[in-house]
């Protein structure tokens, strides 16, 4: 205790009339943290809730919420740049860096356009490596449409792509794309036709919702986003996405088991399940639904209070039909968050070819009051009984008079 106060009074006489660091923290930018050429940014943080001292950022008045959490706007240059924040007698100093601009255009690979492009090594037999949706055959490198999802140790005619980490795989007469990481070259020397059938991964899988099935019978697969040392967005406090992302997750399957459906969990604690073993999951426990949770961040030259929206996200078409569900219930609760609706976004844990996946982007907490309004639990609750109604909806048999909503089976 000595040590500590014989620093303070040091600090005390260095800084003269202001107090050493106290009750203000800054979550981000962090310190000494690199940000990309941005020419603002937002800087977030938290002081004692109910203080009646103006808090200034750079020497602007700043809003404090009834949290203590504060956001700010600050006009940043390329380089060192130094924030400081006063509220009474405290004060902090903040230092991050910013990039300088750069120039430099990363040129695009040219198309492969035929088979005998000189860039194509010779035909060998390769054999996939990662997981089925890992293995996902591109129709262009590192682009176009997804072409066939391949099993783990699947041999197809393959061939290296020059100067790419890509390898040109040939299937049912088609040429597609797949990462050379998740690739390793064939133990036997028979090299597959170019006409190879790919397996049909949604055989065994109904092709159409659960409709009218009691919910007893249907199995739900909650996956809360990140875990362990992927902490995701964070908040004013310094609070972790992957934190309320289970906490939200674990309303919803109370909620869902409530109703009688089954729930399997991808995490329950702060493990971090990776990110392709998540619909591994649910594919193998053959699961009806996959319902990932998620709170969203800004970019840091980006206002949170601007930009706050709630969106479900889908990567397949059966899984759009259930995100619009589930999106048409949540967004009510949670305005005035703005709507924006189901949208088509290519993320790893919703292209599950099989099963119905969508990715829920609840709340923006990087803003004070999305971080209070997402770490309630009154609130977590109320999603969670919507996301119920939109699984609910989803699995209403289409009928003629209401089939505005429904999805085609
Ligand atoms: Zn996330």
């Amino acid at each position: 205790m000595t040590a500590v106060f014989g620093r303070g009074a040091w600090m005390l006489a260095l800084v003269g009339a202001w107090s050493a660091p106290g009750a203000i923290t800054v979550a981000f930018p962090a310190e000494r943290q690199r940000l990309p050429a941005v020419e603002e940014c937002y800087l977030i943080g938290a002081t004692d809730p109910g203080r009646t001292e103006l808090l200034y950022v750079n020497g602007v008045t700043t809003d404090v919420y009834r949290t203590g959490a504060f956001l700010a706007m600050v006009p940043v240059k390329p380089g060192t740049n130094v924030v400081t924040i006063f509220q009474g007698r405290d004060k902090l100093v903040r230092s991050f860096v910013v990039a300088a601009p750069s120039a430099k255009e990363i040129p695009m690979p040219e198309p492969i356009l035929s088979d005998d492009d000189p860039r194509l090594g010779p035909p060998a037999a390769w054999q996939t490596t990662g997981t089925l949706f890992a293995n996902r055959v591109r129709s262009e490198i590192d682009g176009g449409d997804t072409l066939y999802y391949l099993p783990t140790a699947f041999c197809v005619r393959g061939a290296e792509v020059k100067g790419q980490s890509w390898i040109a795989v040939w299937l049912e007469g088609r040429r597609g794309f797949l990462p050379r990481q998740t690739m390793r070259r064939c133990i036997s020397g028979a090299v597959p036709s170019k006409r190879l059938i790919a397996p049909d991964p949604t055989v065994g899988f109904p092709d159409a919702p659960p409709y009218g099935r009691a919910p007893s019978t249907v199995r739900i697969c909650v996956d809360p986003g990140h875990g362990g040392t992927d902490t995701g967005a964070r908040t004013p406090h310094g609070w972790n996405e992957k934190d309320v992302n289970l906490m939200q997750a674990r309303a919803i399957r109370a909620a869902l088991e409530k109703v009688g459906f089954q729930v399997v969990m991808t995490r329950d604690d702060d493990s971090f399940p990776a990110l392709y073993d998540r619909p591994k999951l649910a594919y193998d426990e053959r699961v009806d639904a996959f319902i990932s949770v998620h709170h969203n961040a800004t970019a840091a030259n980006r206002n949170p209070r601007v930009a706050r929206h709630t969106t479900a996200y889908a990567s397949t078409s059966n899984g759009l039909a259930l995100a619009q569900c589930i999106q048409k219930h949540v967004a009510p609760v949670l305005a005035p968050v703005k709507d924006a609706g189901a949208q088509m976004r290519s993320f790893a844990v919703c292209r599950n070819p099989a099963v119905p996946s969508c990715l829920l982007e609840v709340d923006f907490i990087n803003l004070p009051e999305g971080e209070a309004e997402s770490w309630d639990a009154a609130r977590q609750k109320k999603v969670a009984n919507a996301v119920v109604m939109g699984v609910l909806d989803w699995m209403a048999p289409p009928s003629a008079e209401s089939s505005d909503s429904k999805p085609v089976p």
